[in-house]
């Protein structure tokens, strides 16, 4: 813990800083993990070697851009002790996994340094966001975290609850605890908003809510601000990366934490794209030592906005956020159909409870609808003619009735998902 309060002690004020301060810090910090990289992650080694780049020569963010990007599949498909530090005792590592819900999981290996990383992460954006130490925070998740002795006596409180009880049961350890900070997943908060509303209870006055795991949809901003009066805020992260980019009180995109994270956004060519202008995001881990993270493909989409935030903070901000790059349909034409498009069609149909939109194929779009059965067949009739006025005739529209159980809580709910690559 004292390494993650170290940490979080030297970022203070960082996200004020004038720019050529924190490319400054930033280009030391490269620097350091290349060498690192190169001197004992044989992965890293090889990778520079192949495109003929010793560390020297990777100095300035510029020279960034020599490096190859890393995906999640190659990762995957590379021996896991070629990932780490040579030495590394992998007994002696936190081991996350991503969700694997677009194929096999991956494992990250976090040392102690990247454990303190990982937290210090989360609390300076707390911090950023004006979390004070007395605050109590109710977080919700599939799997609780430790409780420090430090928070049982009393310096940030936590209470956890687990994603699988009822949203009843999650209210009433909300009435009980009487949280000021609230942190969980948007489908979360969601259905905690609506057991809020329909009991007609007054909600314990919280000063923040964040949602760090999922598309923060605006019909789920808007939910959660009407039950608990406050507008919840995004946070953006990777299990492998940390979370490293949040909306400031301004709300006006996610603050990248540029001390601690490089973020690029790429287009179809692999070169930087121009501010405001939508593409992959890639992401380099400046403080990742154990199992470094270098120009790592996220698999996201968004734009990076370099214009001063009216906050007043100088880290770049990623705007336009559409969550994973596969939460979209590619259309024939190259278009993409990203989540927000179905998002908001489907909102207009009351009758329509639940969907998610599945593209198998190029030419082929399965939707499954949840609704009552008597419903069904009408507002299917009535989806597929204004689905039809976007997607064009040479891609099939399949729709079926979503009869399983509901969807598992533990996982993240994408509404939108294509299994075909776009590059
Ligand atoms: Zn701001």
């Amino acid at each position: 813990m004292l390494g993650t309060l170290r940490i979080l002690h030297a970022c203070r004020g960082r996200s004020r800083w004038p720019a050529a301060a924190l490319r400054a810090l930033q280009e030391q910090q490269l620097r350091a993990v290349v060498a690192h990289a190169y001197a004992r992650v044989p992965f890293h080694r090889r990778r520079l070697e192949a495109a003929r780049l010793t560390p020297t020569a990777v100095r300035t963010l510029d020279d960034l851009r020599r490096l190859p990007t890393t995906s999640k599949q190659l990762l995957r498909s590379t021996p896991a002790a070629e990932l780490i530090t040579r030495g590394t005792d992998p007994a002696g590592c936190d081991v996350v996994c991503t969700s694997g819900s677009t194929g096999m999981p991956l494992r990250i290996l976090r040392g102690r340094r990247e454990v303190d990383c990982h937290r210090a992460a989360g609390l300076r954006i707390l911090r950023e966001l004006g979390f004070r130490w007395t605050d109590r925070t109710l977080e919700i998740r599939a799997v609780s975290g430790p409780t420090f002795a430090a928070q049982r006596l009393g310096v940030a409180p936590k209470r956890w609850v687990s994603i699988l009880d009822s949203p009843a049961e999650q209210l009433r350890a909300l009435v009980d605890f009487r949280p000021q900070v609230i942190c969980a997943a948007a489908s979360t908060l969601r259905d905690l908003a609506v057991a809020v509303l329909e009991a007609g209870v007054a909600p314990p006055p919280l000063r923040l809510i964040i949602q760090d795991a999922e598309p923060l949809l605006p019909s789920t901003r808007a939910l959660v601000a009407r039950a608990f009066g406050v507008v919840p805020l995004d946070v953006y992260g990777l299990v492998e990366l940390s979370n490293f980019a949040w909306e400031c009180e301004q709300r006006a995109g996610l603050h990248v934490s540029a001390d601690t994270h490089l973020v690029e956004i790429l287009g179809d060519d692999d070169m930087p794209l121009p501010p405001r202008t939508p593409g992959r995001i890639v992401c380099t881990d400046l403080l990742a030592r154990t199992m470094p993270m270098l120009r790592y493909e996220t698999g996201d989409w968004g734009a990076l906005a370099t214009d001063p935030c009216p906050c007043g903070r100088t880290f770049p901000r990623i705007v336009d956020l559409v969550g994973r790059e596969g939460d979209v349909v590619l259309l024939p034409s190259g278009r993409r159909l990203h989540w927000p498009y179905f998002h908001e069609t489907f909102a207009r149909y009351d009758e329509l409870d639940r969907y998610q939109v599945i593209q198998e194929e190029l030419d082929r779009v399965r939707v499954r609808i949840l609704a009552r059965p008597e419903r069904y067949q009408a507002l299917v009739d009535r989806l597929a003619a204004e689905l039809g006025t976007v997607i064009p005739p040479a891609v099939r529209v399949e729709f079926e009735p979503w009869n399983a159980a509901p969807p598992d809580p533990t996982q993240k709910y994408r509404p939108v998902l294509t299994k075909v690559r776009s590059h």
